[in-house]
């Protein structure tokens, strides 16, 4: 059976857009039109839209990559996860321009939120591992360069080394102004266009402001 046709892996993908529409508040009627499923070349999963705000021809491209420890079901699950947060919020306006690593760690979180609420054995193990895999990362970028880099989308390019250092952060922030207030991330934009940092902080209530600007430093014009 090819990977595409696993149903489970259907079964998980319905489970994801369930659990998305319950987080974020959505009802079906707001959810854009479905995407396609299909297989990615380059060995990392790709996430392709048409521009413009009509969101039809969505493509999810899974990258069928056998985990030593875990083999390929959860690694394709993990990226299903992942990608879903894209279909739903990456805004039409910038693809195939401008990634932002607010959304990379929200992508990450919902995976993992998506892999503990699957109910499927080995889901708790399976996430922890995801998250000492974040955390192995954290090196590979300082706060301040993925404050202030843009990730762009290059044919077979990845921006997993934003993952450790977001992921780092992201937990920091949700332990200081809840996940409530933290998914707020994914739907504050300037202009419809790219994340709004800067904005999400000045709608926080003050005192929650102040903590996250203690992870975050100022806000600074250089941040993207
Ligand atoms: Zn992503």
């Amino acid at each position: 059976m090819s990977v595409l046709e696993n149903h489970r892996l259907r079964d998980y993908l319905d489970h994801c857009v369930a659990l998305y529409t319950k987080e974020f508040n959505r009802s079906t009627q707001d959810l854009p039109p479905p995407f396609d499923l299909g297989l990615s070349t380059v060995g990392s999963p790709v996430f392709e839209k048409q521009p413009g705000q009509d969101a039809e021809g969505t493509k999810i491209l899974l990258a069928p990559i056998d985990d030593e420890a875990w083999g390929r079901e959860w690694p394709l699950r993990s990226q299903a996860g992942h990608e879903v947060f894209h279909w739903l919020f990456t805004p039409p306006a910038v693809y195939p321009g401008i990634y932002h690593w607010a959304h990379e760690m929200l992508a990450n979180e919902m995976s993992l939120l998506c892999v503990r609420k699957s109910g499927i054995e080995d889901a708790e193990d399976y996430a922890r591992s995801m998250e000492i895999g974040f955390r192995a990362k954290v090196q590979e970028t300082t706060r301040v360069k993925m404050l202030t880099t843009e990730l762009h989308r290059d044919d077979g390019a990845t921006y997993a080394w934003v993952f450790g250092r977001a992921f780092s952060v992201g937990r920091q922030l949700r332990d200081a102004v809840g996940w409530e207030h933290l998914k707020g991330l994914a739907t504050s934009l300037e202009d419809e266009r790219r994340p709004d940092l800067r904005g999400w902080l000045a709608a926080l209530p003050r005192p929650l402001e102040l903590r996250a600007i203690n992870i975050l430093g100022q806000p600074h014009p250089n941040w993207v």
